[in-house]
């Protein structure tokens, strides 16, 4: 059985009266093997750290600017002037170089030569989120500062291009995020994955996330890292090709399907949502997942972003295994190695 043929395809823009985000699973619940159990309350929850300090930000003075570019331009229309006073005919080149000069040296100057100011546009940055959003949603704020219940656990990349707090006009308090290179979801792995594994525990037992959405995008530079690891294997990161390797199934089924020949930008494109599938499957490893999709507190969606085209699709999965197969055996159905 092919991954794909656990994939069914999903219109976000359906119009259904039913939420495009009902749960997945089509089994009824049934005793699990599962024994991992939620030990707090909304009731019960502690404050979050006051990550939001409401007064004003500290203004810190802008830094020098180089001017060094300044006294080249100089030096070069000296030059420019006093080889058009020697040689009159010379006047229409001059003049037309001087202006070649000038338009080469504004673009630099407007440019690579200003220091970039990282204090300011943070500063800047978040004057207008305080103005525009906090100020202007003071229940909003005021209901986070006591706690967090978002609905969805999003996996997206951490690619700078692909924030799915923009592209999902996801607000405050909504989503609890996990990017990573690739967007991929590591195996339930203690010693390896730790990190992963704590945010996923973290979302689906203690915040009781509803959805888990994992998001491909276009043009992934982990899924091309991914694609042209050699055959041997030889790697030459130390962390980026082990963690993007994550997702070799998803490398290998879409070479079978299309030929490892197939052009390497169709491939990358085929990768990047197959990846998506290799990470859900890779969810089930999680028994509080597997419990949750179970008892149908929990849903997993596929979802995949081109930010080239503009597009956003979004794919359910069914689950169609028995709750009775242990992680091994799940992996086995989907053909994918733990
Ligand atoms: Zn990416």
């Amino acid at each position: 059985m092919s991954s794909a043929s656990l994939v069914k395809s999903f219109k976000l823009t359906s119009s259904s009266s039913s939420s495009p985000f009902s749960p997945a699973t089509s089994r009824k619940p049934s005793p699990c093997s599962v024994s991992a159990r939620l030990t707090t309350s909304p009731a019960s929850r502690s404050p979050p750290p006051n990550l939001i300090q409401n007064k004003p930000v500290v203004s810190v003075p802008a830094l020098t600017r180089k001017e060094e570019m300044g006294k080249e331009y100089e030096e070069a229309i000296a030059s420019l002037q006093k080889l058009l006073s020697e040689k009159a005919e010379l006047k229409a080149e001059a003049a037309s170089k001087v202006e070649q000069i000038t338009a080469q040296l504004q673009t630099v100057d407007g440019s690579s030569t200003k220091t970039y100011d990282a204090v300011e546009r943070l500063k800047s940055g978040f004057i207008h989120f305080k103005k525009e959003k906090y100020d202007t949603n003071p229940a909003l704020f005021n209901e986070l500062a006591t706690g967090q219940w978002p609905k969805f656990m999003l996996f997206a990349c951490s690619d700078s291009r692909v924030c799915p707090s923009h592209v999902l006009d996801i607000q405050p308090g909504e989503a609890f995020v996990v990017r990573t290179v690739a967007n991929l979801v590591p195996p339930f792995d203690k010693t390896r994955y730790s990190g992963t594994g704590a945010a996923v525990e973290y979302a689906v037992l203690h915040l009781k996330v509803q959805y888990i959405v994992v998001i491909g995008h276009s043009a992934c530079g982990g899924i091309k890292g991914l694609l042209s690891i050699p055959e041997d294997g030889k790697t030459s990161t130390d962390f980026i090709e082990d963690w993007v390797s994550i997702a070799s199934p998803a490398a290998k089924k879409v070479k079978a399907d299309h030929g490892a020949d197939a052009p390497f930008a169709e491939l990358c494109a085929h990768c990047e949502k197959e990846a998506v599938n290799v990470s859900i499957g890779n969810l089930l490893s999680y028994p509080f997942v597997r419990d949750g999709l179970l008892k149908k507190t929990l849903a997993i969606k596929g979802g995949y972003y081109d930010f080239v085209k503009g597009g956003f699709e979004l794919w359910d999965v069914d689950f169609s295994f028995s709750p009775s197969l242990s992680v091994k055996e799940v992996a086995t159905v989907l053909q994918w190695k733990l």
